[in-house]
């Protein structure tokens, strides 16, 4: 309850989630969904005139005399008010000339319309983006993938269905108000009557159904991430799925994820639906029973016949309209959800911008460039969500041009050292500094300077070239340095071998390479930018021995010409190096071992 009172107002959302120029683009695209609504009126009403100028003449003659200016307009335009064929004519001229422009302005309309949703949906669903791969790495640690999917995928969309209903209910609002007014014109007692009626149907419709779709809306929210949840896991996991014959297991799950989410669709599209109906049952037997009450108590059928035309004609638009706008209120509440989500996360990306901002304009002092050392100084350090300490003052240093080893038994802690060291994790206590200089001081030249091979290479479905000249533009990528990295990587006999070269695509995640290609081209895409420091965490520990020892072959082909820290739980994979350090207990001690 305290929190539902918190929750800011519709309205306030959506002026946070767009800026000055979009309102300023809503603001028109309002201006000119009321014009469309005068339009959708005067197209209604002005049949009328034509009808009674081709029926009853002499009552439209009658009529204009006794107003002045209409009489002034037709002396004007030379047209004799007794002939009552001119009038029809110029009266059908007038109509056809309010649709063809009403169908093009809505046109138009439609377009703007349109062309704002569309393109201000990318614009969020792109900030949505940076923003996330602006976060610090420490918040993916506990991060929920499929709701980050569900975000861009569903949650953005939805946010603009919601506001294309909310144009929409303004536009019908409006429409309805006006043909009300004519309506009220023509025979007030009815009308008032049937404002009446609608208004307090309206009122129990919202009162009923908002609640209940805002739940369907939350419900779906969920469910649509766990649906999203089975698919990726088993199309992640395949080759486990499949090796372990679990197939079964992820298509049931996948299933009645699935059969929840439609359930959920079902209901929503019965709740979205019975508005229209109970609608139009209470105008129907309203009408009617107006109608009949009269006739009892006048006995005049006749007297009937104008007033039930008359309801024809605006039945024919008010009903329409009267059903849209509940049908939008219903999309409106189902969608709120989604709204109130993407609201919160822009909110949270708005504080991760400002400190990013913050960062790096404290940070933009000298480029680093290792001349000497760097040193790993006292550092303390335990995982955001949980107490156990990884490290406690913990000390290591590492000189220009030597190669470093680390070893410690697995879950010592020696990824979680060289997430530190490439600034990705931030140390509790102590801080790593390239000669004396806090790297982030400044971070990007720190990172310049650095290539790092994990265990598993990221390879992305694409050319040869592009996994080495990873998130380069195309026009950009310098041809002779990737030939140059993949010699270095001992890569360029196997690629030259190849009937497409640079342009062999290798599959989703790199199906198509054997284990020690893929690690050579991890190896070629971390030398791409010449950088000073090479970090290996356990780059070669998932191959063969003859594998292993073919890349580190490759790897010791840099000693002494980089600097280089290499991680390691076998012990020969280290023993070249100049260095050797022990993990182990919080603490990296230099280690005392012969190879
Ligand atoms: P190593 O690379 O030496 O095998 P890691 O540095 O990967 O070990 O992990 C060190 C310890 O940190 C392990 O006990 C592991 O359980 C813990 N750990 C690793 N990642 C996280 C995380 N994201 N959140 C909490 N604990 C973690
Ligand atoms: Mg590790």
């Amino acid at each position: 309850m305290d929190k539902q009172n918190k929750k800011p107002s519709l309205l306030k959302e959506i002026a946070y989630i767009f800026d000055k120029k979009q309102k300023r683009t809503l603001v028109g695209l309002s201006i000119m969904i009321f014009f469309v609504g005068i339009l959708e009126t005067l197209g209604v009403s002005a049949i009328i005139p034509v009808v009674t100028a081709l029926l009853s003449p002499e009552t439209l003659a009658k009529y204009i005399e006794e107003i002045p200016f209409l009489g002034k307009m037709a002396d004007f335009f030379g047209i004799d008010v007794t002939k009552s064929g001119d009038i029809a004519i110029v009266l059908i001229g007038l109509l056809i000339t309010i649709y063809i422009v009403k169908n093009l302005f809505i046109l138009f309309t439609t377009y703007k319309q349109q062309n704002f949703i569309a393109m201000s949906r990318n614009l969020m669903i792109s900030r949505v983006m940076r923003e996330f791969l602006n976060r610090p790495y420490e918040d993916y640690l506990g991060a929920d993938i499929p709701t980050t999917f569900r975000i861009t995928d569903s949650d953005i969309p939805n946010t603009f269905a919601l506001v294309m209903g909310i144009l929409n209910l303004v536009s019908e609002a409006i429409i309805s108000f006006l043909i009300f007014l004519v309506l009220l014109l023509q025979d007030f007692v009815l009308t008032v009557f049937m404002i009446v009626v609608f208004g307090i149907m309206t009122l129990i419709i919202s009162k009923f159904f908002k609640p209940r779709l805002n739940k369907i809306g939350v419900d779906n929210m969920k469910t649509q991430s766990r649906i999203a949840k089975w698919r990726i896991q088993a199309i992640y996991g395949l080759k486990d799925v499949k090796v372990l014959n679990r197939e079964d297991f992820f298509i049931r799950n996948y299933y009645n994820s699935g059969v929840e989410g439609a359930k959920l669709a079902r209901n929503y599209a019965v709740l979205n639906n019975s508005p229209r109906l109970l609608i139009e049952t209470v105008f129907i037997v309203a009408v009617l029973g107006y109608v009949a009450v009269n006739i009892a108590t006048n006995g005049n059928t006749s007297a009937m016949i104008t007033t039930l035309s008359t309801f024809a004609v605006a039945a024919m638009r008010v009903l329409p309209s009267v059903n849209r706008i509940n049908t939008y209120m219903t999309e409106v509440a189902y969608h709120r959800p989604c709204l109130d989500f993407v609201y919160e996360n822009l909110q949270d990306g708005m504080k991760v911008d400002k400190e990013m901002a913050a960062l790096k304009a404290a940070g933009q002092e000298a480029p680093l460039k290792l001349n000497d050392k760097i040193e790993l100084n006292h550092i303390s350090f335990h995982y955001p969500d949980s107490q156990q300490m990884i490290f406690t003052d913990a000390h290591m240093e590492i000189k220009k041009g030597q190669s470093v080893g680390i070893m410690g038994p697995s879950g010592a802690g020696k990824s979680t050292i060289v997430d530190i060291l490439l600034g990705l994790l931030h140390a509790n206590e102590g801080e790593i500094t390239c000669d004396g200089t806090n790297i982030f001081k400044n971070y990007e030249s720190w990172l310049a300077q650095i290539g790092y091979i994990p265990q598993s290479i990221y390879l992305i479905d694409e050319s040869i070239r592009d996994n080495i000249a990873f998130g380069i533009d195309a026009d950009k990528v310098d041809e002779d340095r990737i030939w140059e990295v993949l010699k270095e990587a001992q890569l360029d006999e196997f690629i030259k071998s190849l009937p497409d070269g640079l342009d062999t695509t290798i599959g989703d995640r790199g199906v198509r390479l054997s284990g020690g290609q893929r690690q050579r081209i991890g190896i070629a895409r971390a030398l791409y930018n010449n950088p000073e420091i090479l970090v290996f965490d356990e780059a070669t520990s998932a191959l063969d021995n003859e594998t292993e020892a073919a890349v580190m072959e490759a790897i010791n082909s840099f000693h002494g010409k980089k600097t280089m820290v290499i991680i390691a739980h076998r012990l020969n994979t280290i023993a070249n190096c100049d260095v050797k350090y022990k993990v182990e207990n919080g603490k990296i001690t230099i280690a005392d071992i012969e190879v």
